[in-house]
């Protein structure tokens, strides 16, 4: 838990959010400014400001996160394709600094 993270304030449950899935180690929840007809966040609870802040002890946390994308990608109609971006830093995007996986789908996607 960081002070003053929107994110941690979530996953105690101080803020409200539409929540998806939950584990003890991930939360997945509702983009509020949804890019995609499905647009969730996949949050580790831990607090983990970015990529470079990952610890080798969290490897198995990094793996908890993947499997709770697989499990959500199995809720997804049709082809189940979906898209997971991570802006890491301000300079693309990053506006929370808790680390946070987008998971998109719903739409036809180009090329970057
Ligand atoms: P990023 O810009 O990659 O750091 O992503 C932060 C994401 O959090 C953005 O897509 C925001 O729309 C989303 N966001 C901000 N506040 C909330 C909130 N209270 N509940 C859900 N999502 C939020
Ligand atoms: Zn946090």
């Amino acid at each position: 838990m960081a002070a003053d993270c929107l994110f941690c304030k979530i996953i105690n449950k101080e803020l409200p959010a539409t929540i998806i899935d939950e584990n003890d180690d991930v939360v997945v929840l509702k983009d509020i400014a949804p890019k995609a007809p499905v647009h969730y966040l996949v949050i580790p609870k831990k607090h983990i400001k970015d990529i470079q802040s990952i610890q080798k002890e969290d490897a198995n946390l990094v793996a908890k996160i993947l499997f709770m994308v697989q499990k959500i990608s199995k809720k997804l109609p049709g082809s189940q394709a979906f898209r997971l971006i991570v802006n890491n830093g301000s300079d693309v995007g990053q506006s929370v600094f808790h680390m946070h996986w987008h998971f998109l789908s719903g739409k036809k996607m180009q090329d970057f």
